[in-house]
């Protein structure tokens, strides 16, 4: 068996994919959720286990798992490969066989940042790292936190890192590549990225060291933080700070706590808040709502209680409204931030608080008393306008519409001024749910597909009565064919690649729509679905023989009326 196919046969594409959506079980081989490729409310994404692919409805994403896991990741073949080898402990053949140069290059910046991982965390232990460990000490960092972090020290000289990699042979382009040093603007060489800074290291959502940040231990040093530049391995847009940690636990508890900084995260978590992530160095993009909103839809935003932090949290909560996540804001009393209010307080008031947080719309209006005059008309008019584009992001006409009520009359604003203002800017989505197969195919012609997909017995009774002209009356007839000439050789993988994409829809459709119910189609069944369209196949035969006599003997041509005639007896009555 080729490496493909071995690799396929051991890893089962429900567990690949519930890694990264929410799924639900809509039969014995079926699997829906809402959809990691497009922004949608009902879910249009399905997963078929027995035949291991996946297909949404919605943005037309399908395939098997290993596309899944390169459109997911944005991994090459080569690298989905990998990566679902690793995770399932099968040894991978000679990179060479499907490695391209771009895959080449990332697997080495891959471990040019595993070097460095290595570097910083052992500087952190060093006489060097004193001051790190001082201020980690002081922000109640545990050494086991620390460690489970990955947290590191990078030397100030500037020469630590590119120390490091030079003797490691890396070559110039791989070290301009990586974003871990910078080549000088004069003269030869290169100096470190980050010196002098506490680093935090930034993984992807399956857990690869993609990138670092770091925070400067003296106020002299700007920026506070400095990120990795972008790499082919790193694009802070589409990153999420500790989501390989949190992911398990944020669908487990169905929601996500988004904070502000690293140190919230590593915080919450060393409290035992398991579901804490951050942006890196980016205000909230689409791309990182859409990551955290496969493993929950609900999301706490709980940033610093300054100007600066609720500020960046209005903003984040449009960004999140947009894509349809069910918002919540958390505000902590006495200005804390989430890290500081673990260790004042503790983990189990937090969770307290968190579990109290009112929804976002809430929070907007109290923010509008506080900022407009709330004793003349006009500063409840200016309130509302203020809250008006955040409503409007809503996607549901009829939550949106609530919503729009409830803060109208939080605010003592008129109704009639709700409803005016809305008429305004009305802007609807439409949303896509899983269509059954197309009208066009009955269902005998369903249920024998089915079956003849299902089962190596249908297909040895089945498939030698399928005559070319019975196939040409058939909707499936392209997706039989095909099962015909695989034969012996029959695989769903095989088939469906066989297929134009219009076929493979209506497959895929009959494979992930409940319509037919799911318990097993017998052969005898398929067999009875056959005889009755062979059935109607003569019935329509002889229909049109007649109705070619009828017209030979209108014609005069009474020699071909007792040919057709002939014919029409031999099909026989029935
Ligand atoms: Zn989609």
């Amino acid at each position: 068996m080729d490496f493909v196919e071995q690799l396929k046969s051991n890893v089962d594409i429900a567990q690949v994919v519930g890694e990264y959506v929410r799924l639900r079980k809509s039969g014995p081989s079926r699997l829906v959720g809402l959809c990691p490729f497009h922004t949608e409310k009902t879910p249009s994404f399905g997963v078929n286990v027995a035949h291991q692919f996946y297909k949404c409805f919605g943005c037309g994403a399908g395939g098997d798992v290993i596309k899944f896991v390169m459109e997911i990741e944005g991994f090459s073949f080569w690298e989905a490969l990998k990566s679902l080898a690793e995770r399932h402990g099968i040894p991978l053949p000679k990179r060479s066989d499907y490695a391209d140069e771009d895959t080449r290059l990332r697997a080495v910046l891959h471990d040019m940042h595993e070097v460095a991982q290595k570097a910083f965390r052992a500087a952190l232990e060093s006489p060097a790292g004193s001051e790190a460990r001082r201020y980690l000490q002081q922000r109640g960092v545990r050494p086991e936190v620390a460690e489970e972090f990955g947290l590191g020290f990078a030397d100030k000289s500037g020469q630590f890192l590119v120390r490091r990699l030079r003797e490691r042979e890396y070559s110039e382009p791989q070290m301009e590549s990586s974003g871990l040093v910078r080549k000088r603007a004069e003269g030869e060489g290169f100096y470190d990225n980050f010196r002098g800074r506490l680093m935090f290291p930034i993984h992807n959502e399956s857990g690869k060291l993609v990138g670092f940040a770091g925070r400067s231990l003296s106020d002299e040093d700007e920026p506070k933080y400095l990120n990795s530049p972008s790499t082919s391995i790193y694009q802070k847009s589409s990153v999420v700070y500790n989501i390989h940690r949190a992911r398990s636990g944020i669908r487990q508890a169905d929601f996500s706590i988004l904070v502000e900084g690293y140190m919230d995260v590593i915080g919450l978590h060393g409290a035992g808040v398991g579901q804490a992530v951050a942006s890196c160095g980016t205000a909230l993009t689409s791309q990182q709502v859409r990551l955290l909103r496969r493993h929950s839809g609900n999301i706490v935003v709980n940033f610093d209680p300054d100007d600066a932090g609720a500020a960046a949290a209005e903003r984040s909560v449009q960004m999140l409204l947009e894509e349809s996540a069910h918002v919540r804001v958390l505000e902590l009393e006495e200005g804390l931030d989430p890290d500081e209010y673990v260790r004042k307080f503790g983990s189990d008031r937090y969770r307290a608080r968190l579990a109290k947080a009112p929804r976002y719309f809430v929070w907007l209006a109290d923010r509008a008393r506080r900022r407009f005059d709330m004793r003349a008309a006009e500063g409840r008019v200016a309130g509302f306008q203020f809250l008006l584009p955040a409503i409007q992001r809503i996607p549901d006409k009829i939550e949106r519409a609530a919503v729009a009520n409830d803060v109208a009359a939080y605010l003592g604003v008129e109704p009639g001024l709700v409803l005016d203002q809305f008429r305004k800017a009305a802007a609807e989505r439409k949303e896509k749910s899983i269509p059954a197969p197309r009208a066009e195919m009955p269902a005998r012609e369903k249920i024998l597909l089915r079956c003849l997909v299902e089962s190596a017995e249908a297909r040895a009774a089945v498939l030698p009565r399928l005559s070319p002209p019975l196939l040409e009356k058939m909707a499936a007839r392209k997706i039989l064919e095909a099962i015909l000439v695989l034969g012996d050789r029959f695989q769903f993988a095989a088939l469906d690649a066989r297929l134009a994409d219009a076929d493979k829809d209506l497959l895929a459709g009959l494979l992930l729509v409940d319509e037919l119910g799911e318990e097993q189609i017998s052969v005898n069944q398929a067999i009875a679905c056959l005889d009755r369209l062979e059935e109607e196949h003569r019935a329509a035969a002889r229909a049109a023989l007649k109705a070619d006599v009828r017209a030979a003997e209108q014609a005069g041509d009474f020699q071909q009326a007792i040919r057709l005639t002939l014919e029409l007896e031999q099909l026989g009555h029935g």
